[in-house]
């Protein structure tokens, strides 16, 4: 057994080990702060990219530099990314909101109805439910007669 002084916290210690700068227990604590020093330093590097750097595009591969910290693809991805981002969240948000209803029309109408839509900027789910609502209170009209 040789005697030694922890670095650490000072006190006196034996061990059979040729060298020890640290008691078992200050060891042990040093022990813990580096693992933990670690897992920051690895989770830091993983979440945090900083502008200037490059990064390997998750959509098409390619190596891109970030102009910002939530910039996640290449600026060729970006919109189309954003997209569908959007659409995701739109689509989220339609779900909770609103049932889905499917009708059918005859032959070549749908395509009509989609150029009228263009032609006055509409959707035309937005155009199925204004002619829903004028059968609604069309049918409305004759339960009062
Ligand atoms: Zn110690
Ligand atoms: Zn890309």
């Amino acid at each position: 057994m040789k005697k030694f002084i922890c670095k650490m916290c000072g006190k006196e210690f034996e061990t059979t080990a040729n060298h020890a700068d640290y008691c078992s227990e200050c060891r042990y604590e040093r022990q813990k702060q580096r693992s933990r020093a670690y897992t920051a330093k690895k989770k830091s590097q993983s979440t945090f990219r900083s502008v200037g750097d490059t990064d390997i595009c998750p959509q098409c591969g390619k190596a891109f530099m970030i102009n910002s910290p939530s910039q996640k693809v290449c600026a060729d991805c970006r919109k189309a990314y954003n997209n569908q981002r959007n659409r995701n969240s739109n689509n989220a948000y339609t779900e909770r909101n609103y049932d889905k209803l499917s009708a059918f029309v005859k032959k070549g109408e749908r395509d009509k109805l989609k150029a009228i839509c263009q032609q006055h900027n509409i959707s035309l789910n937005e155009l199925i439910n204004r002619g829903i609502a004028l059968a609604f209170a069309e049918l409305q009209e004759k339960d009062s007669d």
